[in-house]
Formats: structure tokens, C-alpha cells, sequence
């Protein structure tokens, strides 16, 4: 079974990494893919160059066995949309494969919103991580999407290529890009938000 973690990462810090390798350990995973968004749908324009995000999330990961960084969307001229990440993937691993897109709450509960899920869920099964000072809408549109869905157990997602909603406890860790963004402006520290390898990129860029 294979993950995929889509983000901004503009930059990468520990709330994703510590998540993500809760997910990882829990569900067994054999590779964690990390794919930085190329163009932005939903959101603002990433502040970082996309070969900035890449190279501080290369160093973040790189002695993290099974963790990989899937450059794929920093090439496309167009907006990503995950639907078609995941259409490029499906093609690539075959269509028997468990694949697992993970996400943080407070994109989970934007997901009714995304470009396409039904077809999304049929691609992959979704991992959703608590995050600090998210909990879940009382929306009607994600609770149709749920509707069947939710499993209480990895498992369960190991038996068929996609189509289920797990909701994975992770370790807490409150803490954003957008927050580290702002403490770069002001010339406050990050240290200990972000892996120190990716501390000393940030510093030496502003250098
Ligand atoms: P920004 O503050 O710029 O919006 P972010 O910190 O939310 O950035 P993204 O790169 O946009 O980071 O997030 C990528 C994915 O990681 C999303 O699914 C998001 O929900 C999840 N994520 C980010 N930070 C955490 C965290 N601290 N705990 C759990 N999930 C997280």
C-alpha cells in the first residue's frame, strides 16, 4: 500500500513530518510519496519557488527510508488538481494497488469543494490526520461523501484500491506554514517548527 501526501510545503515543517510518519508506521505503508503543488486551485500562489519547496523538502526526508519526493506537479505548466495526480499514479501502479492520499483535517473538510472527489475516491482511499483547531463541519455535502465510507481500521483499506475514509490519530502538533512565513518576515526563530536541515537552507537563503 502506498501513500501520497500532496501539499503546498511552502516550507515543509514538523506537523507534517511527524504526521505523516504516524501514518506511515501505522498503516505500513511501503513508500510515502510527498508531491508539492505546482500552480495553486484553491489557494494563494505558494510564496516559495517551487525548486525552493523542493530542495527544503528533499533535505527534510532524506534520511527517512521509504519517504520520497515526487517532483510531478512542479512540471505541469496548468493548476494541479489531485484528481489528475492520481489518475497519472493509478496509470503507473496499476489499478490493484491501495493507494492512500493523505490529508490534514482542515483540507479534508474543504474536500466536498475539490475538483471531482467521487472520481478522487474512486482513485484512492482517503487518510485524514487530526490537526490542532480543526474538528469536523456540520456540512451536509461531506457527510454524503462519508456516507459508507469511514472504516475504523487500516485494514480495511488494504482490501481494495480505494473508496474509504480512515480518520488516522496523529501525534497533535500545531503548526503552519503560514505561521512559520510570518515568523520569517518578522525575524523570529523557527527553529524546532521546521527539521534543522531545512532550518539551515532557510538561513543560508537569507543570507
Ligand atoms: P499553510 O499554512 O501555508 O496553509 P500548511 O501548514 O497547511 O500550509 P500545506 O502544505 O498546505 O501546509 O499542507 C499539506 C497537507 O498537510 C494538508 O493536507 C494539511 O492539512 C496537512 N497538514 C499541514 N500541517 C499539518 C499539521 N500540523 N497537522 C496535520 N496535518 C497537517
Amino acid at each position: 500500500m502506498i501513500g501520497i501526501f500532496g501539499g503546498t510545503f511552502d516550507p515543509i515543517h514538523l506537523g507534517h513530518l511527524r504526521t505523516a510518519l504516524d501514518v506511515f508506521e501505522a498503516l505500513e505503508l511501503e513508500e510515502l510519496r510527498f508531491i508539492p503543488l505546482g500552480q495553486a486551485v484553491h489557494r494563494d500562489q505558494p510564496l516559495m519557488p517551487a525548486s525552493q519547496r523542493l530542495a527544503l523538502l528533499r533535505a527534510a526526508i532524506a534520511d527517512q527510508p521509504g519517504f520520497v519526493a515526487d517532483e510531478r506537479e512542479l512540471h505541469q505548466e496548468r493548476p494541479s488538481y489531485t484528481v489528475d495526480t492520481l489518475e497519472d499514479l493509478r496509470h503507473e501502479l496499476g489499478p490493484a494497488r491501495p493507494l492512500c492520499l493523505l490529508l490534514g483535517r482542515d483540507a479534508f473538510n474543504a474536500f466536498h469543494s475539490w475538483h471531482r472527489p467521487e472520481r478522487i475516491l474512486e482513485l484512492a482511499h482517503l487518510v485524514v490526520m487530526d490537526r490542532p483547531g480543526h474538528t469536523l463541519p456540520d456540512d451536509a455535502e461531506l457527510q454524503q461523501l462519508m456516507d459508507g465510507r469511514v472504516v475504523n481500521d487500516g485494514a480495511a483499506l488494504r482490501e481494495r484500491p480505494g473508496g474509504r475514509i480512515l480518520f488516522q490519530p496523529v501525534t497533535p502538533l500545531g503548526i503552519s506554514s503560514t505561521d512559520i512565513r510570518r515568523r520569517l518576515a518578522q525575524g523570529r526563530p523557527i527553529r524546532w517548527l521546521v527539521p534543522d536541515a531545512v532550518l539551515s537552507l532557510l538561513m543560508q537563503a537569507q543570507d
